[in-house]
């Protein structure tokens, strides 16, 4: 199975440049690919144990893809979730932007 670590690290990039180029104003089809694309990866994440807490996550905060911030700040704090389980500091959230879009680094 990957590692665990650099999996995460992977995925979460793949996750924030999704939330970073997602529009402003997306689409009723747009806002269904968004929400079909996370519930599957919640599916099909290959950390099986992490994939069954991202789930039960996403029970309780439902997904918004209303548009771009909604999402992005949804997503900041899905990761903020997982942050906190694993004993790592939480990220703020409102630099969400210049970390995942503007390019500058943590
Ligand atoms: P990562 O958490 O991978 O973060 C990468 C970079 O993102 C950071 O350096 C920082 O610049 C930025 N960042 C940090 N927090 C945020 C935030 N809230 N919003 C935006 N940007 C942020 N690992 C486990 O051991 N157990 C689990 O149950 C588990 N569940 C996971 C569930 C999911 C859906 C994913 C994608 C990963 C999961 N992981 C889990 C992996 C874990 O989250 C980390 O990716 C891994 O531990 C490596 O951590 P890291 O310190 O390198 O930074």
């Amino acid at each position: 199975p990957p590692d665990v670590e650099e999996l995460g690290r992977s995925t979460w990039t793949l996750l924030h440049s999704v939330a970073a180029t997602y529009p402003d104003k997306p689409t009723q089809k747009q806002q269904e690919n968004l929400s079909q694309f996370m519930n599957s990866f919640s599916n099909l994440y290959p950390c099986f144990h992490c994939a069954e807490d991202f789930r039960e996550y996403m029970k309780k905060d439902k997904i918004k893809v209303t548009n771009r911030d909604e999402f992005g700040k949804w997503l900041c704090n899905a990761h903020n979730s997982v942050n906190v389980k694993l004993g790592k500091p939480k990220f703020d959230c409102n630099l969400w932007k210049e970390r995942w879009k503007d390019g500058s680094k943590d």
